[in-house]
């Protein structure tokens, strides 16, 4: 695999019959997002509650610890503000022309519909969509954010379940039934700040019979070489250029 140009890439793109995308977590670091476990982050996190993310953000944690949890949760993940750059609103414009049919995307923050994508796939959940436990009644981020403690279903007084998938839990089977046809049904992927060598990707691309992966990322890495294509830059620079 050699670096492609913008202009071949494009080709490919607006060529393709199926296109499905598949977005990592570089384009939430183009956003100036900084995961839970980026070094620096996670190292602020632990000095502060006494545990890692990685602990805070589990099922045990939640469902042994949910006070801490709850203020971990809230200040950390709900508060933060996650706004769509330049490369989510060129995928929601491709989508909008036919072109894209499919996001794949593990973020919480639901980036690609503020970016106005439609069919988003997320396999880690979303921090807007919220259920009780018991009655399964749906509650927003905001109603989450207002509760002085843990919040609470109105109805049956229970800690309300945060929408997303916790590390280390399975992903809905649904969901990943769902990826699978997708990504079987591409002529083209679009990888977009993803590594292809590591599980999100190896596994979706495992369903991909076709010869054009096409990968978009600012860092190098080992796992390029599976690509068929592939540009390195800026994806907020990148991405519109193929419009
Ligand atoms: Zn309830």
């Amino acid at each position: 695999m050699a670096e492609s140009t913008i202009s071949t890439v494009k080709k490919l793109i607006h060529e393709s019959k199926y296109l499905v995308v598949i977005s990592g977590s570089g384009m939430q670091r183009e956003c100036g997002h900084k995961s839970l476990r980026d070094p620096e982050r996670a190292y602020d996190i632990e000095a502060e509650y006494k545990y890692s993310p990685e602990e805070m953000f589990s099922s045990a944690f939640y469902n042994t610890r949910i006070e801490p949890f709850y203020q971990f949760y809230k200040k950390e993940v709900l508060s933060q503000d996650m706004q769509p750059g330049a490369a989510y609103k060129a995928i929601a414009q491709l989508e909008k022309q036919g072109i894209v049919k499919t996001i794949i995307s593990r973020e919480i923050y639901g980036m690609s519909q503020k970016a106005g994508c439609e069919n988003v796939l997320e396999l880690h959940g979303n921090i807007e969509v919220n259920h009780c436990p018991r009655c399964g009644k749906e509650y927003s981020k905001e109603y989450l954010l207002s509760a002085k403690k843990v919040p609470l279903c109105e109805d049956c007084m229970l800690p309300i379940r945060p929408g997303i998938r916790f590390y280390g839990e399975m992903i809905d089977n649904g969901i990943m039934t769902k990826v699978a046809n997708e990504i079987s049904k591409a002529d083209v992927v679009l990888v977009l700040g993803a590594r292809l060598d590591q599980d999100f990707c190896d596994h979706n691309l495992a369903y991909y019979t076709g010869d054009k992966v096409i990968l978009l990322t600012n860092r190098e890495d080992a796992g390029d070489a599976k690509a068929d294509y592939a540009i390195h830059g800026s994806l907020n620079e990148i991405v519109p250029q193929l419009l």
